[in-house]
């Protein structure tokens, strides 16, 4: 029975129209639960910003009717916001064994473990979060130990998926719950909340299953060293890895600080198994014969610092690639990844390695965590939901699940495309989409201690060769119009006093470009910002034939 009045809001703070930062609320009456906290990387652009988490005001406007953070999987864009949550809101956290335990390394770096209370999710005990009975259902992903959830409010059941795939041959036996799937959609599903990042990709993924076979062939035709780089989250990946290693009487050595940190969490936990004997410090690589080595590293996305992209250029202390070491990249570079991947590859070819790569599965090293269009098809039939929200994607990606629900018989009219922020109410049965709670991106620098060699790095890299332009914009809030005149400030770019023409008309440029924007671009901060450094950019091109970092930054009053 409804409550009078009552009814129930679902909307995103974090996770539409971009993969990272997820953060979804749900609210009947008196509680609100809130679903993940994750982060963003900031693209190149952000100088000195390490990571972007979500504006919670919203949450703190009504922290007394918060009742609790769960959490589905271990991601970082699905816990990386945690600590900083934490210090706003310190609210009860609910989540699975891997997961917690991943939690718990990050509150330990805040030095927040103390202060929170941490409760462990069993997939098949239900819950009560203020009076909304809460249970869940084990699904396969990249990770172990992922849950989506099933909300049972007084309106009818809310399901979040979580990040999920279809695997039907897991690696350690980690079986989703098909058949509570099913049960939840024969009670009836109200409302579905599922994750889209595959929703371009057509078919079935294949199972992680597949990466173990190809690892352990190579394992076999290796020379040399092996060095296998893969997510360190990937705790599937570095077990079979790790079966590979032994059936090829090979030691393990970890490079890389996530993975040092992560593998023992799961070992600590018993997601990784590790022979006894087998690991051993990167000093003793050497000691060994290179045909009895394996190393896993960080860095398969590029990144900088990371083990990897250090071993390509040989300037990792304790260990190095030489002439038929065997290098393998069991991953895909998420995109925009790809330019600095191939840069590593190019070096580990010149130190004369063996080296194994390719994007998407040309390989044989990589399968998606992801559901693919069959897979987001199945979820949908077997949920058989009356409203369907897509979350977890860009903004085509959300239009492209639209399209799968509907080829399953779900009613357009009842698939509602959001923005972070747009809250959908149902009362009665009835689903309406009217009213925004406020939702933005808030930036955290300086905290991460590994991360100030990495920000500092990529600041002396551009500054070096173009230099570069802050553009500081006053946006109102309530109707985007521009407050006062914005302001420029440049480094390293053009003497700023023989240059006062040029930021005058750097100045005019940028009013003009926001008064024209169309108000949808507006309304987007980041669309907003693009087009202030596009038109920026081609006039300082224009000018001076330089291209500076150009970071527009909004303030809204
Ligand atoms: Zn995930
Ligand atoms: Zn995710």
């Amino acid at each position: 029975m409804n409550d009078a009045g009552s009814k129930l809001s679902v909307f995103s703070l974090g996770g539409i129209n971009e993969i990272g930062k997820n953060m979804y609320v749900l609210q009947y009456g008196e509680d609100m639960i809130v679903i993940d906290c994750g982060s963003s990387f900031p693209d190149e652009n952000l100088l000195g910003v390490d990571l972007i988490i979500q504006d919670i005001s919203y949450l703190l406007e009504n922290q007394d009717k918060v009742r609790a953070l769960v959490v589905t999987h271990g991601h970082e864009d699905h816990i990386g916001g945690i600590p900083y949550f934490l210090k706003q809101l310190n609210v009860p956290i609910y989540a699975t064994r891997l997961t917690l335990g991943l939690i718990e390394l990050k509150l330990k770096e805040h030095g927040l473990l103390r202060g929170t209370e941490l409760n462990l999710i069993h997939p098949d005990e239900a819950i009560e979060l203020g009076s909304i009975r809460t249970s869940f259902f084990r699904a396969s992903h990249s990770i172990p130990d992922c849950v989506g959830i099933a909300f049972e409010t007084p309106e009818g059941i809310v399901v979040h998926t979580g990040d999920f795939k279809f695997d039907l041959t897991p690696v350690n036996e980690e079986y989703a719950d098909l058949h509570k799937m099913a049960d939840i959609g024969k009670k009836g599903v109200l409302l579905l909340l599922s994750e889209s990042t595959n929703a371009e990709r057509p078919g079935f993924t294949q199972s992680e299953r597949v990466v173990g076979d190809n690892i352990a062939d190579a394992f076999r035709k290796a020379t040399g060293k092996i060095f296998i780089s893969t997510f360190a989250s990937n705790v599937h990946r570095i077990q079979q890895i790790i079966d590979a290693a032994q059936m090829t009487n090979r030691h393990v050595a970890l490079l890389g600080r996530s993975m040092v940190n992560v593998v023992s969490v799961a070992e600590e936990l018993g997601y990784v198994h590790l022979p006894e004997g087998m690991l051993i410090d990167a000093q003793q690589v050497n000691v060994l014969e290179p045909e009895k080595v394996v190393i896993i590293c960080t860095g398969s996305q590029g990144e900088p610092m990371a083990a990897l992209s250090r071993l390509s250029t040989n300037t990792f202390r304790q260990v190095s690639v030489l002439p038929g070491d065997t290098v393998i990249l069991a991953s895909s570079p998420i995109p925009g990844n790809e330019k600095s991947v191939s840069r590593i590859v190019d070096n580990l070819f010149q130190l004369g390695a063996t080296v194994i790569y390719g994007s998407g599965s040309a390989s044989g090293m990589h399968v998606s965590g992801h559901a693919f269009q069959e897979e987001l098809k199945l979820m949908l039939t077997l949920m058989k939901p009356t409203y369907f929200i897509p979350i977890h994607g860009e903004y085509r990606m959300l239009q492209l699940h639209k399209k799968l629900a509907e080829s399953v018989g779900v009613d357009g009219k009842n698939i509602f495309i959001l923005n972070n922020g747009d809250v959908v109410d149902i009362q009665n049965g009835v689903a309406s989409q009217t009213r925004r709670v406020d939702a933005g991106s808030v930036f955290v620098d300086g905290l991460g201690i590994g991360d100030v060699g990495k920000v500092v790095l990529r600041d002396r890299k551009v500054l070096a060769e173009e230099g570069m332009l802050i553009i500081v914009i006053s946006l109102s809030k309530a109707d985007n119009r521009l407050l006062s005149a914005p302001d420029t400030i440049s480094r390293g770019f053009v003497y700023e006093r023989e240059a006062e023409d040029l930021y005058k008309e750097v100045n005019q440029l940028v009013v003009s470009t926001i008064k024209e924007a169309k108000p949808s671009t507006r309304y987007r901060r980041n669309d907003l910002k693009h087009a202030v450094r596009k038109s920026v950019e081609k006039l300082l091109y224009t000018r001076t034939k330089r291209r500076p970092m150009i970071i527009p930054f909004i303030i809204e009053i």
